[in-house]
C-alpha cells in the first residue's frame, strides 16, 4: 500500500458523489468510485482519470451483501487499507421527485413497501458497506467515515412549527430515513471515538441533481465542499456531529 490518501465514495457515478469523487481526487487521493452499474462506474472512473485523478471504479450496490463483500476485497487487494468513506448512495423513494414535493410519502397513506426500499438503501447500505469497510478503515492512520445525510434528516428543524422545514410536505419514508441515518452516525462514532476513527454526518443543502429532477438551486461541486471538509479533518476534528455548509446543525 502506497502513501496515497485512499477514498471510496458510494453512489458516485453521477450527482453529488461524483463532484465528491472529483475533488477528493483532485486532492491527490486515490478515489474509488461505488456504482452499481459497472459501466456508468468505469465511465465516471474514466472521466476523472482523464482529468488527472488516480480514479477506479467498483461495482457496489449497497443493498447487495454480494457486491458489498467483493467490493471490500477488492480494495484489501489493491490498497490493504481504506483512509475515508464517504457513504452517499441515498434515494428519495419517489424517483426523480424531490421528498417536499413527494405526495406519495405522506404518512397516512405511504407504501410500506417503498420505506422498506428507502431505508435498505438509505440506511441499512450504510451499515452493511460501513461493516464491510470497518477492518480496512482500522488499518488507516487517520480514517474519517462521512454519512451524507439531509436537513430532513434533523427531527429539531423538522419538529419547528415556525421554521422552513415544517412546510415540507409530510414524509414517512426519505426523512425518517435521514434521521436515522443520523442516529446511526452517533452510534458509530461512539463506538470508534477510542480508534481515532471520526464519523460525521452532512446536509448538502439543496442541491441540483437527477433526485430532485434539477430543481436544487446549488451545484453538485458546492454541495461537495462540506463532506470534503468533513472527509479530510484534522485528527482534533469533530465526531458524532452533523454539519451543513454553515456550520453544525441540531439533530
Ligand atoms: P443522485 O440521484 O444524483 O445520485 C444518487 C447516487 O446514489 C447515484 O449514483 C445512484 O446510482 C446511487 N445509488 C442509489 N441507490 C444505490 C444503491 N442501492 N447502491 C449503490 N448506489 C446507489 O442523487 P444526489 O446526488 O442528489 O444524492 C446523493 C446523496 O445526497 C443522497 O444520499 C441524498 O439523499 C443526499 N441529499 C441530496 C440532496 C439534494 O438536494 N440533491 C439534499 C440532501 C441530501 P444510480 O445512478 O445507479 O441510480
Amino acid at each position: 500500500a502506497g502513501r496515497r490518501t485512499v477514498a471510496m465514495v458510494t453512489g458516485a457515478n453521477k450527482g453529488i458523489g461524483r463532484a465528491v469523487a472529483e475533488e477528493l481526487a483532485g486532492r491527490g487521493m486515490t478515489v474509488l468510485i461505488g456504482a452499481r452499474d459497472g459501466r456508468r462506474g468505469e465511465e465516471t472512473a474514466a472521466a476523472l482519470r482523464e482529468a488527472g485523478g488516480d480514479v477506479h471504479a467498483l461495482v457496489l450496490d449497497v443493498t447487495d451483501p454480494a457486491t458489498v463483500q467483493e467490493a471490500a476485497k477488492r480494495v484489501e487487494e489493491s490498497h490493504g487499507r481504506l483512509d475515508v468513506l464517504v457513504n452517499n448512495a441515498g434515494i428519495t423513494g419517489s424517483g426523480q421527485v424531490a421528498p417536499m414535493d413527494a405526495v406519495d410519502q405522506i404518512p397516512s397513506s405511504v407504501d410500506l413497501e417503498m420505506v422498506r426500499a428507502v431505508f435498505a438503501t438509505n440506511v441499512f447500505g450504510v451499515i452493511a458497506v460501513t461493516n464491510a469497510m470497518l477492518p480496512l478503515l482500522r488499518r488507516s492512520p487517520a480514517a474519517r467515515i462521512v454519512n451524507v445525510s439531509s436537513h430532513a434528516g434533523s427531527l429539531t428543524l423538522t419538529s419547528d412549527p415556525d421554521g422552513p422545514f415544517a412546510a415540507l410536505l409530510p414524509s414517512a419514508a426519505y426523512t425518517p430515513s435521514k434521521a436515522a441515518l443520523n442516529a446511526l452516525t452517533v452510534q458509530y462514532a461512539n463506538e470508534l471515538r477510542k480508534d481515532g476513527v471520526l464519523v460525521n454526518a452532512v446536509a448538502p443543502g439543496f442541491v441540483d441533481t437527477d433526485s430532485n429532477a434539477h430543481t436544487g438551486h446549488l451545484t453538485p461541486a458546492q454541495a461537495a465542499a462540506v463532506v470534503v471538509r468533513l472527509a479530510t479533518l484534522g485528527e482534533d476534528g469533530p465526531t458524532a456531529g452533523f454539519f451543513s455548509e454553515e456550520g453544525p446543525l441540531p439533530w
